[in-house]
């Protein structure tokens, strides 16, 4: 089963993941984590990527193949959730000629539908746990008190000229993905704007009806 995730930033897609990676035992692939740890480690590509995360930019495509490779690679190139990535039409191109070549197309893309407005609001009370990456929402899911709160930290591009950036290079290079594969027959469009257990829902419908039947 190979799955992407797609969305504006802030739709949802690490939470969704995360809660795909429990039921289904499936692989979460987010070039956004992956990109982030090299950071933190201060690895030459971490060093070329960290001004253009900073300012909520794209990463030059070549850095995040290679990443996404290496994971997709790692994983036998089956069960995974691919999670911001692809996230240009040139991208996804280059996704679908490298599973081509391993023999292992996706099964669907599942597009997170969330307004700007929703956006914003998520983004801005985001919180992150410095070492496990896992998110947290300070109004819809409060980091626990017994989590020592100088671990909970704000991502330097979830603050508002950063969000502001982000949801600009979606719209103009990010969401053409949609229609890259609605012309392959692989999009499935969910409402992402209600809470985290019934968006869940709704993600698990899509792949029952188009993984899981198709196989049977
Ligand atoms: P993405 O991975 O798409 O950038 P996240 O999964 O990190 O997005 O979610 C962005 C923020 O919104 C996080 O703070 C998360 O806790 C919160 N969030 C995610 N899904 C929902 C939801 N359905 N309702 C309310 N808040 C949500
Ligand atoms: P995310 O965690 O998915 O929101 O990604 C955080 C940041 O990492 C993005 O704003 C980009 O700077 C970078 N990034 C992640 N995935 C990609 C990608 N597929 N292509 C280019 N840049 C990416």
């Amino acid at each position: 089963m190979r799955i992407v995730l797609f969305g504006p930033p802030g739709a949802g897609k690490g939470t969704q993941a995360r809660r795909l990676v429990e039921e289904l035992g499936l692989r979460h692939i987010s070039t956004g984590d992956l990109l982030r740890a090299a950071v933190a480690k201060h690895t030459p590509l971490g060093r070329q990527a960290e001004s253009y995360m900073k300012a909520g930019r794209l990463v030059p495509g070549r850095i995040v193949e290679g990443l996404a490779e290496e994971a997709m690679a790692a994983a036998g190139c089956d069960r995974f959730i691919l999670d911001g990535y692809p996230r240009t039409v040139q991208q996804a191109r280059w996704l679908d000629a490298f599973l081509r070549r391993q023999q292992a197309p996706l099964d669907a893309v599942i597009s997170l539908d969330v307004t700007d407005e929703v956006i914003v609001a998520r983004l801005s009370k985001r919180r992150t746990h410095r070492i496990t990456g896992r998110t947290y929402h300070l109004d819809y899911d409060p980091p626990p008190r017994s989590i020592d709160p100088t671990l909970i930290v704000q991502r330097p591009d979830d603050r508002p000229d950063a969000i502001r950036h982000r949801l600009e290079v979606y719209h103009a290079r990010t969401k053409a993905v949609e229609g890259y594969y609605r012309r392959q027959g692989l999009l499935h469009v969910v409402d992402g704007d209600a809470a985290v257990d019934v968006v869940f829902g709704r993600i698990l419908k899509v792949i029952e009806r188009a993984v899981v039947q198709p196989m049977t």
